[in-house]
């Protein structure tokens, strides 16, 4: 099966145009669901990045120029004509991840919903005003872009990766260069397209497909890039934080998590477990604020085990994004056995065609283990038990990651006290690990990021500078 949308070459957009990289080289790019291949996308080198930085230095300064209100009245044009073609983006989506159409659909409701935020963020784009010790002073703060955006980001939900980015980033009036993911390159491709087709200008956003250790390592290098925002692994997120850090470039990472769900002795068992099913499987776990670890207190261990695993058996689960990532996830299973912990259902390849591994769920993990604290990334999740309230909480604070965490209770006191004292950037009571939305912060603590927020009015910190403007007069000489 063909999607029109995706051409069977996806060649890079530099100022304007769709072209091939520079050094002619492909990668190819195959459907997760049963392994065929999709298309092709340019593998990008350091001339092509260097390409895309220069047109988008080129025409940032007129860009930035415009009124933001008219830089967000452009970018509601680029929401409205998604929104004409929510399905068509759905199949692009589920096309390259593999994904069912009802996530599919919500994904690029989600891209469409923060594109049309952002481009109201234009008619407010609140500055502040503040006192000063001398008379007749006035001082205000206003935002200023910083230039040109290198915009780095992970395969896991495409379409809401792209816009969660490049609207912010534009509307703050820089201009970027995106660097999507190998594994999903028509995303990117058919958001470009789009950008193209409402009139934004060129070079006001660039696309230079490849890999990260090729086109990504060179656009983090480049010295003409003002910003680096990137979403990904902790692992990548390091490296990037030194090598732009080394010319003080502004970085804002997004990182992994390993997100902890709590079921207390006094939870709706049944909503748990929903919750739980959901937080560890939905997108084959490839998201990152998957539940990949559950907490259940002693009391109702049992009870929620046979529940879960149940469910689990029955999970209707997406398939992980490539071969390797398989393999990987698999690995990792495999070696955990190899230390004692149980597999309790899963652990396996699915017999289909292309990329599944069956909901697994892991018991008897040592909280120091490499299981318990480093990310997976894949339909996996570890079942722990605790004591009580104290024993749960500390549980799922001995982790690396700060990203999200849930607590299933009918306790006012147990949520309250939990939210207060968890150490992470999302907080969810009686509900999933995630649920975020466009006009909300985002993003988390410890390794799981670098303090900064993306969606949200947040996202407005990452992509603009605060400019102290003092203006003095004198009322003597009115
Ligand atoms: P990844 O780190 O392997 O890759 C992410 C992006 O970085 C890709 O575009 C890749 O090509 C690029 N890249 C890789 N090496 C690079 C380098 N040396 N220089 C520059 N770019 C490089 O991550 P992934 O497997 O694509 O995504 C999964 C990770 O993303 C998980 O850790 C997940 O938790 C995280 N994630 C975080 C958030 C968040 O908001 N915190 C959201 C989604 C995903």
């Amino acid at each position: 099966m063909t999607v029109p949308a995706i051409p069977a070459e996806i060649g890079n957009l530099v100022d304007g145009r769709f072209a091939p990289p520079a050094s002619g080289g492909w990668l190819d790019k195959h459907r997760p669901a049963d392994g065929t291949l999709l298309c092709r996308a340019a593998r990008s080198g350091a001339d092509d990045v260097a390409a895309a930085v220069a047109a988008a230095r080129r025409a940032q300064p007129e860009w930035a120029e415009r009124t933001v209100v008219s830089r967000g009245d452009l970018l509601r044009e680029i929401a409205l004509l998604m929104r004409e073609r929510r399905g068509e983006i759905a199949e692009v989506v589920a096309a390259e991840t593999g994904k069912s159409p009802a996530l599919a659909i919500g994904e690029a409701d989600a891209a469409i919903e923060m594109g049309l935020f952002v481009a109201g963020e234009g008619r407010r784009f609140y500055g502040r005003t503040t006192t000063a010790s001398m008379p007749h002073r006035q001082v205000s703060a206003v935002r200023q872009p910083l230039g040109v955006a290198a915009l780095i980001i992970s395969f896991n939900t495409p379409m809401p990766n792209i816009a969660w980015k490049v609207f912010p980033a534009l509307l703050c009036g820089n201009a970027a260069v995106l660097k999507p993911s190998e594994d999903t390159p028509a995303s990117a491709h058919y958001f470009a397209t789009a950008c193209c087709e409402v009139g934004l200008p060129a070079g006001v956003l660039n696309v230079v497909h490849g890999l990260g250790a090729e086109a990504g390592a060179a656009l983090v290098e480049h010295s003409d890039v003002d910003l680096v925002s990137f979403t990904g692994s902790a692992a990548t997120g390091r490296w990037i934080n030194e090598a732009a850090g080394r010319r003080l470039a502004k970085v804002c990472l997004e990182l992994g998590g390993k997100n902890a769900l709590v079921v207390c002795d006094d939870a709706d068992l049944d909503d748990a477990v929903h919750w739980a099913l959901q937080s560890a499987f939905s997108n084959a776990g490839q998201r990152c604020a998957s539940a990949s670890r559950i907490v259940v207190f002693d009391a109702v261990y049992e009870e929620f085990r046979g529940r879960f695993v149940a469910g689990a058996r029955e999970f209707p689960v997406d398939p992980v994004i490539s071969e390797p990532s398989l393999e990987r996830v698999l690995d990792a299973v495999r070696r955990a056995t190899e230390q004692g912990t149980s597999v309790l259902c899963g652990g396996e390849r699915l017999a289909e065609p292309g990329w599944y591994v069956a909901p697994t769920v892991l018991e008897g993990a040592d909280p120091a283990a490499d299981i318990s604290r480093s990310e997976l990334f894949g339909p996996v999740t570890i079942l722990y038990r605790a004591q009580d309230f104290e024993e749960a909480l500390a549980i799922v604070n001995d982790s690396p990651y700060g990203l999200t965490a849930a607590i299933q209770t009918a306790s006012v006191h147990r949520a309250m006290r939990f939210a207060e004292k968890v150490e992470a950037g999302v907080v969810v009571v009686n509900g999933g690990t995630h649920g975020s939305e466009p006009h909300m912060g985002f993003g988390g603590v410890k390794q799981s990021g670098t303090g900064w927020r993306e969606a949200g009015v947040e996202a407005l910190d990452v992509y603009s500078d605060w400019k102290y403007v003092h203006v003095v007069s004198d009322p003597s000489r009115v």
